[in-house]
Order: structure tokens, then C-alpha cells, then sequence
């Protein structure tokens, strides 16, 4: 099969469209021919590479995929050769007390596809039975690949961990990540009052359209905390999303009493300092999480595809152009998520 293999750690010049033997599903494994996978940071980290990170090599990013099913393995009955699928990248053992509690992110033997194993930038697929989830027959692949990693992980962050509830207010740091841009959506969905800061006006012109009520540019409002308390009537947010981490000091203030900061990510670098008297004299909540269960998958994927979250979408690349494509991720030139076109 064709597929983007990487032999060491680098720049997008690593990556090569190249050859690589077909894998085999091995018993309850489904092999999946994709037609579209999707870019995600976390692509760009795993090619740099940091400190820890063992890879077999060659590898094959990606964690996001859409196609059909091309074969099962033993024992597999639910699925049938033909059938439309979106992949859930996240594997799980399945039988640990995490994974029976339903809490299958928190896995022990907890992996992710094209990070811990080799992913979606190429023709084929194995992945679990388990990690699949049926597309109706006129849904786009591409919007599907786009919308799984990043609305899986927001869903799991605002609804499961955080507990957004209808009439709260949330305040999201960054206008046009993958995740930030779900988030938008979701929290409009729910009912919530959204407040965004972003960069500059074009990247809140698309947080904007993905329905955010509050727009605030931090190029001309440095101390955005301010500006949330003054919008808010001097109360603060219920609800922070803060997945850049430095920005911390800033989410707190912008925070109500009371309030929650939730985290999935750590664009802004792993290492800040904290002022921990906001946390106690506030009563703060900080919930970290990283992806989402299956149960978050299904919930978030039926609204992605009856229409209820729309997903913004940049480029397609053909899988050739992967470099190109990863190129254009890191230079934080798209505007919504951008993907690969795969045997097309
Ligand atoms: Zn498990």
C-alpha cells in the first residue's frame, strides 16, 4: 500500500510517500481502506518528536481516518466488507478497571493511533472492532476525519469532565485550533454563553461563525482577563478553556468564583507558574483530560453526523502531498481542519 513514512524525527522533510506491506487485521480487528484522513497537531509533535517518545520505525501518522471496510478478523460479526466507518483513535485493552468503568481513555495499556502505533496516513488500517463508528451513506469522509479527534476530545473536556450546562458562560483561549473551533460549537449546542480571545480579527471571524457570542482580540487587548470581567458585569466565567497553559494567570482572573478551567492540551509549552491563591481563594477547579471515552465518541460523532455540529473544514491534499499539507498546519495559515484525499 501507499503510505507517509517517517524514519527519524524532523521537519515535514522527513516524511515520505512511499510503499509499505499492507497490514493484516489480526481476531477483532477490522482492516479499513480510508478515503480521507485529517491533520491534527498532535501530528506535528510526534514528527519533531520529545523527550521519551519510542516510535517503531517506519512510522505512519495520523490519527484521524474515514473509509470503508476492506476485511475483518477472526471472531468480528458486526461489520460487514463495504460498510462506511469513522475511526475512533483511541485504543483501549478493553478489560482493565478503567475500560469497564467506561472510562476507557484512562486506560492502562492506553493507545493512540499514529502517535503510540502507526496511523491513518496511508491506504489501509487496522484498528479494533471497537473503534468504529457507522457513516451514513451520503456523509462526507473528509468531514468526518476532520471532526473525530477534535470534538472527541472537546466533548469529553466540556461534557463529561466539565459539566456545561445550559445558561453557564464559557470563555475559549484561542480562536482557530481544531479543538477550540469544537468547542465553540459545542458550547453554543449546549446553550452556554461563548466568549472567545483569539489572535487576530480574521481568526475570530471564523469563531464567530462557529457561533461564538463574545469576540475579543488579544493583539489590542493584552490583559483579555479585564475584558471578560467587564463583559461579564465583574463576575467572570463560569467555565475557562485554556488549552495553551501558559495563558493560566489569565483564565484564572477571567474565571468566576466557583469556576472551572478545563485543559486538554499545552500549545503554549508544559512548564508555567501558577499563583495557587486564585485556585483556593476562587474555589477553581482545574480538570485535566486527554481524548474521550466511546461513549463520548457516540454521543459527539451522532451530532456531527445529523448536522447538529458543523465542522470546519481548510484544504484537502492529496495523501502525496502530506508534507505540503503539514506544512500549511504549521504555519497557522488554515482556517478550519485540513485533510488528506487517500486512493483517490
Ligand atoms: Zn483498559
Amino acid at each position: 500500500m501507499k503510505a507517509i513514512l517517517f524514519y527519524n524525527h524532523g521537519g515535514p522533510e522527513v516524511l515520505e510517500y512511499a510503499d509499505f506491506p499492507e497490514p493484516q487485521p489480526g481476531p477483532g480487528e477490522v482492516l479499513v481502506r480510508l478515503e480521507a484522513a485529517a491533520l491534527n497537531r498532535l501530528d506535528l509533535w510526534v514528527r519533531t518528536g520529545w523527550p521519551g517518545i519510542k516510535l517503531d520505525y517506519p512510522h505512519i501518522p495520523g490519527a484521524d481516518g474515514a473509509g470503508r471496510v476492506e476485511a475483518l478478523g477472526a471472531g468480528v460479526s458486526h461489520w460487514q466488507v463495504g460498510d462506511r466507518v469513522v475511526i475512533n483513535s483511541n485504543l483501549s485493552c478493553g478489560q482493565c478497571p478503567a475500560c469497564l468503568a467506561g472510562k476507557d481513555n484512562q486506560c492502562r495499556d492506553w493507545r493512540l493511533l499514529g502517535e503510540t502505533i502507526r496511523g491513518t496516513y496511508a491506504e489501509l488500517v487496522c484498528v479494533p472492532a471497537g473503534n468504529l463508528y457507522p457513516l451514513p451513506a451520503d456523509f462526507d469522509v473528509h468531514t468526518a476525519a476532520a471532526a473525530a479527534l477534535v470534538y472527541h476530545t472537546a466533548w469529553h473536556s466540556l461534557i463529561t469532565r466539565g459539566n456545561l450546562r445550559p445558561g453557564e458562560s464559557v470563555l475559549i483561549v484561542g480562536a482557530s485550533g481544531g479543538v477550540n473551533t469544537a468547542s465553540i460549537q459545542i458550547a453554543r449546542l449546549v446553550g452556554a454563553s461563548v466568549y472567545v480571545v483569539g489572535s487576530s480579527l480574521e481568526k475570530l471571524a471564523l469563531a464567530e461563525k462557529m457561533g461564538a457570542h463574545y469576540l475579543i482580540d488579544r493583539s489590542k487587548e493584552e490583559n483579555w482577563a479585564k475584558t471578560v470581567y467587564t463583559l461579564t458585569g465583574k463576575r467572570g466565567v463560569d467555565v475557562v478553556v485554556d488549552n495553551v497553559g501558559t495563558t493560566f494567570p489569565l483564565s484564572f482572573r477571567a474565571a468566576a468564583k466557583g469556576g472551572r478551567i478545563l485543559t486538554v492540551g499545552n500549545s503554549g509549552g508544559p512548564k508555567f507558574e501558577i499563583d495557587n491563591r486564585f485556585i483556593f481563594g476562587k474555589h477553581l477547579s482545574l480538570l485535566g483530560s486527554t481524548m474521550g471515552s466511546k461513549t463520548d465518541f457516540a454521543a459527539v460523532m451522532e451530532l456531527v453526523l445529523t448536522g447538529k455540529l458543523s465542522v470546519a473544514r481548510d484544504r484537502v491534499y492529496p495523501l502525496s502531498q502530506a508534507r505540503q499539507a503539514q506544512e500549511r498546519l504549521e504555519s497557522g495559515a488554515q482556517f478550519g481542519k485540513i485533510t488528506l484525499a487517500i486512493g483517490t
